[in-house]
């Protein structure tokens, strides 16, 4: 049997983590965005920018993932309190306690996940 609570601390600690690395984030962003409206056209700063819109792109990917696994926090979270916890979104078997371990916050079952990769 699932310990709950415990399952739900987990979710809890790693949405927090997920929530401070975003907000991080939103503030690199709001800087760097500042940075490049304050900057003036100069060519010798061509290669500044270039940099900053790498950053900036590698940033929003990483926002972008960030807010994802967020999300799928927060439908595992609904699930824990609704009772489907540990049932695939999809197919609605049991996920399995084995992956659960490993991703207690996983919404699909090994099958449907593999095939949700094999889509992209
Ligand atoms: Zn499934």
């Amino acid at each position: 049997m699932v310990d709950r609570e415990a399952l739900r601390q987990q979710l809890m600690d790693e949405r927090g983590r997920l929530n401070q690395e975003i907000a991080e984030l939103d503030a690199d962003l709001s800087e760097s965005l500042e940075d490049s409206t304050e900057e003036s056209p100069y060519d010798q700063h061509m290669a500044e920018t270039a940099a900053a819109t790498l950053d900036r792109e590698i940033e929003l990917t990483i926002q972008e993932s960030a807010r994802a696994a967020l999300a799928q926090i927060d439908r595992a979270l609904a699930r824990l309190d609704s009772g489907g916890y540990g049932r695939c979104e999809k197919c609605g078997k049991p996920i399995g306690a084995a992956r659960l371990e490993v991703a207690p916050f996983a919404t699909l079952c090994v099958d449907c996940k593999r095939a949700e990769e094999r889509q992209f």
